[in-house]
């Protein structure tokens, strides 16, 4: 089986703002299931809607849903040889179904400390055509309202980037996902980066693990 990452944090630790320079080193493709999730609910799929109460209100979605749509994943070509995960596994279940079907060489943690988190994802916003993320203050576009990756102009933000639903999430990750950081601890695969710095200066901490 070939090599697998798992990008690890809490939410707004900067997973997906860092996926796109592990893509570009490694030439793994990027599997967001929170981004999965919300392609299928602006489908309006049945797995979107089954999935849309919890995401609006920041719970995690059921193992059975997440673990069916990675093993859907994994079969298309462009995953045989390793991907890279953002936000998943998201519990104990998930990694361990994960440890059945795929093999995961390192488990890179961005490390943000809580009283970071709200001000990072309240200011988040997206480019509606390429996905590139942004931020009010700590990273925003060159030019106002044009995506510097791609040149659209229409912006969007997340239904679940408010500050109520944020606090959810994060008792989320503090009860259900943090604990698996131990778990790969314990399987000699975690790796932690300070990702309380600048984003270049956490890609070069990236870039030294990888
Ligand atoms: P995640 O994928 O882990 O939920 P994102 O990559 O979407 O997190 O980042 C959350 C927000 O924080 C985005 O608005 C992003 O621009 C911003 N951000 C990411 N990394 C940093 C950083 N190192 N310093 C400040 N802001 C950051
Ligand atoms: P994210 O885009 O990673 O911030 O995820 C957004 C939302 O999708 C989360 O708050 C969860 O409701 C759901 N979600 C994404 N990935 C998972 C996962 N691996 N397990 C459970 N729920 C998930």
């Amino acid at each position: 089986m070939a090599s697998s990452i798992v990008l690890f944090g809490p939410p707004g630790a900067g997973k997906g703002t860092q996926a796109g320079n592990i893509v570009r080193l490694t030439g793994k493709p990027q599997i967001s299931t929170g981004d999965m999730l919300r392609a299928a609910l602006s489908a309006g799929t049945s797995l979107g809607l089954e999935a849309k109460g919890y995401m609006e209100s920041g719970q995690l979605v059921p193992d059975s849903i997440i673990i069916g749509l990675i093993e859907e994943r994994l079969t298309q070509p462009d995953a045989s040889d390793g991907v890279l995960f953002d936000g998943f596994p998201r519990t104990i279940a998930q990694a361990e179904a994960l440890s059945e079907i795929a093999d995961v060489s390192v488990v890179i943690a961005i490390e943000v400390p809580d009283s970071r988190i709200v001000d990072r994802i309240c200011g988040r916003y997206t480019c509606a055509s390429c996905d590139a993320v942004y931020h009010d203050t700590f990273n925003p576009t060159t030019t106002q309202g044009t995506c510097d990756e791609c040149g659209h102009t229409e912006m969007k933000r997340r239904a679940d980037d408010n500050e109520e639903t944020v606090r959810t999430r994060l008792s989320a990750y503090h009860s259900q996902t943090a604990p698996l950081a131990d778990w790969y601890r314990q399987r000699d695969l975690f790796v932690a980066v300070d990702g309380d710095q600048d984003i270049n200066t956490v890609s070069a901490s990236i870039s030294e693990v990888l």
